[in-house]
């Protein structure tokens, strides 16, 4: 281990490892000015951080909120676990973006909220869309769950939501173990995070870092802080933060190099003309026909290369059972992942180039 892990993880141990630990507030300030937000607040997991920020944009039970088809069940249980229902929303064809037809009042009624969700790092939203939603008065919730990284312009993307959602499981390209980091511009919806996150306490701003003060139980919440041992790892991660940034970088470009090298024609999925940086994560090829992108994942297979949509066998989110009772379809979300090929890019770089 490092001398600066070492030295976050023994300031965490001196503050009680509590998630209102020191080194748990440096890394919000760190998360802040990789997102471009000014407030973030750590809590105990990705899935910790989307249920308050559906709380925080006021999402209650029995609230429809809509979800892109083509993210994790993860997200749609999260949704479910505020008493919210999931409404599973179609892709563009052969894209990672929502689709403005399904999205449409006719199409999906009512929505308290949204949560685009840039699969594998790959951001694909038309700005004008979502500045529409929230001007009808539904919330946009970024589940960049897997897009640490992502940049975009010239609305920046905290600009473009609410509330953007991390994680930072060990999974992910910014680790704590399990944690996860609520970020918005807006002070009142940081308030209600931290409220949800820190037993209803109230916040105490100074300049942009925020403190939990006064009693318990001043409003609804529970303890969803994250552990501090886990937030000293990830915050020497950060310690470097354009470093990593060009770590990832380069791993895209070995991992396109091997995936150049099966033979298999594809081509990498689409991202909108806003983006400026990849979101991180993986890397994701679309292949002409499902069998193509059978034999591609068999390819990495043998080269012992781990292929996520063979991990989880890529679906539409409603595939799932805890979902399955709702008749919703999504063919261009079936389509997709039918043909596309999803890898980490951490399953690249011990192969050599
Ligand atoms: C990992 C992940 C989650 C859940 O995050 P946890 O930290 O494991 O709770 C949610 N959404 C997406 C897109 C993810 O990749």
């Amino acid at each position: 281990m490092d001398d600066l892990t070492t030295a976050h993880l023994q300031s965490a141990i001196d503050d009680g490892g509590t998630g209102n630990a020191e080194v748990v507030r440096t890394l919000e300030a760190r998360l802040c000015a990789l997102l471009d937000a000014p407030y973030a607040l750590c809590v105990a997991s990705g899935t910790t951080a989307l249920i308050c920020a559906l709380h925080a944009v006021g999402v209650r039970r029995g609230d429809r909120v809509g979800v892109s088809a083509l993210g994790p069940s993860m997200t749609g249980l999260a949704v479910a676990a505020t008493g919210a229902q999931p409404v599973f929303i179609d892709c563009r064809p052969g894209t990672f973006g929502l689709s403005p037809d399904a999205l449409s009042p006719a199409a999906a009624g009512p929505l308290k909220a949204v949560i685009p969700v840039p699969m594998w790092g790959y951001w694909d939203e038309s700005p004008q869309l979502l500045a529409d939603l929230r001007r009808r008065g539904t919330a946009v919730i970024v589940d960049a769950a897997q897009a640490p990284f992502l940049r975009t312009g010239p609305r920046s993307l905290a600009e473009s939501a609410d509330v953007i959602c991390l994680s930072l499981h060990g999974r992910k390209p910014v680790k704590a173990g399990e944690g996860g980091a609520c970020l918005t511009r807006a002070p009142e919806l940081a308030e209600r995070v931290l409220a949800m996150r820190n037993f209803g306490q109230r916040t105490r701003f100074t300049g942009t870092r925020l403190d939990p003060t006064g009693p318990y139980g001043g409003q609804p919440g529970a303890n969803y802080k994250i552990n501090a041992l886990g937030a000293a790892w990830a915050l020497a991660q950060t310690e470097d933060p354009d470093g990593l940034r060009a770590r990832y970088a380069s791993m895209r470009l070995r991992a396109r190099a091997v995936l150049g090298r099966t033979g298999i024609a594809w081509r990498e999925a689409p991202q909108g003309g806003d983006v400026i940086e990849h979101g991180g994560y993986g890397l994701v090829a679309l292949c002409a026909d499902a069998e193509a992108a059978a034999r591609m994942a068999d390819r990495l297979t043998d080269q012992k290369i781990e292929v996520d949509t063979v991990r989880y066998s890529y679906a539409p989110m409603h595939h799932s059972p805890c979902f399955a009772p709702r008749h919703t379809s999504t063919p261009a979300a079936e389509e997709l992942t039918a043909t596309a090929v999803a890898c980490r890019l951490e399953a690249f770089p011990a192969l050599g180039g």
